[in-house]
Parts: C-alpha cells; sequence; structure tokens
C-alpha cells in the first residue's frame, strides 16, 4: 500500500515522572503484508497506567518496553488487506500492536470485535480489558453481598467507573473518591451513595464521613494513603481488591508501605493481587453480562479522546495526571 505510516517509540527509560521527551515520533512506509499477515488501519489505542512501569528496566510480569521501538499495548482497527485466512478485509479487531496508525500483524493476540454491537472504541475500555478488570476483582476477589459496603478508589477511572457500578449492581452501597470536582459530580451521576475528592480532603477523612460504620471491600486501584485509609476503616473479614497502585508508579525510591498492615491480622482481612491477563478465559462471559448492562443503562461509561498520534505522549502523561474522565483513548484514524 502506498503512503506512509507514524509511530511512537520510546526512546529512554524515565526517573520520576516522565516527560515527552521519552518519547520520539517516526514515520515508516506503510508495509505490504506478505503470507498469513493482514494490515490493520488504527482507528484508536489505549494509554494505561501499566505502562508506566512498564517504560522502566524491571521485569515483571510483562517485559519492560523496548528502547527505539514503538509502544506496544491495546489498539482496535479495522483490516485493510488480509493475506490471513483468519480475518478479512473490511472487520474490525482488537490487537496488542499499540501506538501506531497502520499495523501489521501474523494475527497473534488478535480478536475480532463486533462493531454492529457497540462503538469500537468500547473494545478498550467498558467492554474491553478495563472493564473485565474491574468484574473480576469486584465479583471474583471481593465477593460482594448485598448491603455490604465498598470503597473504590480511582473511581471516575476506566476500571474504577465500572467497579463501583458493577457493587451497585450487586446491591451495595458504594463509596468513591476522585481526584477533582467534576469527576465527583459525575460519580454521583452514575449512583454511587458517597463521592469525595481526595486532593480536597484526605482519604482518611473522606472515608471518615462516608462510611463511619466501615467498609467491607475495598476496590484498590491506588495504593498509598487510600489503602493505608482503607486498612483502618476495613471492617472484620474484610476484602481488599489490591488492582493497582497509581499513586505509587512515578516513585523515584520506593514509599514505605501502610503503617497499618497489623491490622490485617486484627481483623481477618483478605488482600487478593491479581492481572487480568492470567484471566483471559472468563472473558467470554463478562462480556455477554456487560454489554447487557451497558445495554440497558445499568453500566455507563465516559471517554476521553485526545485526536492525532502526535499527541500520544502527551495523552498518556496527562492519564498519569488524571487529566481523563472514563477511559484515555488516542484516536488515530477513522472509526466509521
Ligand atoms: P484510570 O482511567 O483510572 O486512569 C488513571 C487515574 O489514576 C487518573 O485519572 C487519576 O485520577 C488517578 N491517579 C493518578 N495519580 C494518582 C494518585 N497519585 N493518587 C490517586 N489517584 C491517582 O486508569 P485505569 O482504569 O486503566 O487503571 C486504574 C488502576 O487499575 C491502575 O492502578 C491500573 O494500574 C490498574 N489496573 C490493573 C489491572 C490488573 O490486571 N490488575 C488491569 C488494568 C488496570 P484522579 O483524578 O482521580 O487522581
Amino acid at each position: 500500500m502506498e503512503g506512509t505510516s507514524r509511530e511512537i517509540r520510546l526512546v529512554a527509560r524515565p526517573v520520576g515522572f516522565p516527560g515527552e521527551d521519552l518519547f520520539e515520533i517516526a514515520e515508516t512506509a506503510i508495509p505490504d503484508p506478505g503470507e498469513g499477515q493482514l494490515l490493520v488501519r488504527n482507528a484508536y489505542f489505549s494509554v494505561d497506567p501499566y505502562m508506566r512501569p512498564r517504560m522502566n528496566d524491571v521485569r515483571s510480569y510483562v517485559a519492560p518496553f523496548t528502547l527505539g521501538e514503538a509502544m506496544t499495548g491495546g489498539a482496535v482497527g479495522r483490516v485493510a488487506v488480509s493475506r490471513n485466512p483468519a480475518f478479512e478485509a473490511g472487520e474490525w479487531v482488537l490487537h496488542p500492536l499499540g501506538w501506531r496508525e497502520w499495523a501489521l500483524s501474523d494475527g497473534s493476540g488478535m480478536r475480532r470485535i463486533d462493531a454492529g454491537a457497540a462503538p469500537v472504541s468500547t473494545a478498550l475500555g467498558v467492554l474491553g480489558m478495563p472493564g473485565f478488570t474491574a468484574y473480576y476483582g469486584l465479583f471474583e476477589l471481593g465477593g460482594p453481598k448485598e448491603g455490604e459496603t465498598v470503597f473504590v478508589s480511582g473511581a471516575a477511572g476506566a476500571v474504577g467507573s465500572a467497579a463501583g457500578q458493577m457493587a451497585k449492581i450487586a446491591g451495595c452501597r458504594v463509596i468513591g473518591s476522585a481526584g477533582s470536582d467534576d469527576k465527583v459530580a459525575w460519580l454521583r451521576e452514575l449512583g454511587f451513595d458517597h463521592a469525595f475528592n481526595y486532593r480536597e480532603r484526605r482519604a482518611r477523612d473522606g472515608l471518615a464521613e462516608a462510611a463511619p460504620e466501615g467498609i467491607d471491600i475495598y476496590f484498590d486501584n491506588v495504593g498509598g494513603e487510600h489503602l493505608e485509609a482503607a486498612i483502618g476503616k476495613m471492617r472484620t473479614n474484610g476484602r481488599v481488591v489490591m488492582c493497582g497502585s497509581i499513586s505509587r508508579y512515578n516513585d523515584a525510591e520506593p514509599a514505605p508501605g501502610p503503617s497499618n498492615l497489623f491490622m490485617v491480622v486484627t481483623k481477618r482481612l483478605r488482600l487478593q493481587g491479581y492481572i487480568i491477563s492470567d484471566h483471559f478465559d472468563r472473558f467470554g462471559s463478562f462480556y455477554e453480562q456487560a454489554q447487557e448492562w451497558v445495554r440497558d443503562g445499568r453500566l455507563r461509561y465516559r471517554e476521553t479522546v485526545i485526536e492525532g498520534i502526535e499527541n500520544a505522549p502527551g495523552a498518556f502523561l496527562g492519564l498519569l495526571r488524571g487529566e481523563n474522565i472514563g477511559k484515555m483513548l488516542v484516536k488515530v484514524g477513522p472509526s466509521e
């Protein structure tokens, strides 16, 4: 195919909060698919918090990003040319090839999406990995029971907004914390029983007011001070779903953990972490259920869409600063 494709490469590793100078935009010729390959025109790609730890040169559950190569990650696009029998030109797909306008693939890690069922962007948000993370963490690890109190941090983000609404669907009383008054207002619209802005009041004080009787489940997206405050407010036999620790991802030095971990013993708490990619065999049942909730208006979502691949580094840094409401996406091509 004639023309050029742009991609964003990581060219240096961050110390502390990253800057745009760590990224470079590069132009390549749009490749022609060989036998067994297909070419996808991306519409959206995702910027996600987990990408920040992956920028460090530390082996974790996924390998670090390679310097000089395009950032990988979730993307949706339309097949332009296919020489792979599993996919046809015109189909919409989700794939892991990330921050680029065109993607050449052999089909590995690629999944067809139903563009008729919901906007294709939702495959990266409420009906994709973040929604599934909320669902699995809340229902499998949190085990919510009707009438229990659930606290969600990072509650106006992609995972948090879904987790809080799912806890409402389960019949729980739900408290959310987020970093701006606009976000707090949105949480109330979504049906959260109580929401507070943690930049105006400490998590400990917000929780003392919202949950004088304590909390049964803490869905932790944030770590740090929120985790300590939540442990202090957990009821006996409470469950902490350890989903993420975004308040720590930019630390240049490791910070001390919660000072009250002894309460895990005295309150018989369960704190459990998980990595959602271990559980994709369960994705189908989540998708069926979540699609129904989205259709009937019980699971609502928002997206913050930044246009243009050249703005992807800014979108990613904006996510780390809390500039998104709901799922943060970068739009790089036609989505119809
Ligand atoms: P979000 O859409 O929630 O975006 C990140 C949000 O984090 C920002 O909008 C910001 O909101 C908040 N934030 C940033 N810095 C801080 C801070 N210092 N203290 C408190 N909040 C902060 O992202 P996702 O929904 O994609 O991810 C949410 C969490 O879930 C992350 O920790 C992520 O790593 C984790 N995750 C874990 C997975 C797993 O498999 N375990 C899979 C997917 C995500 P605000 O304005 O409220 O500060």
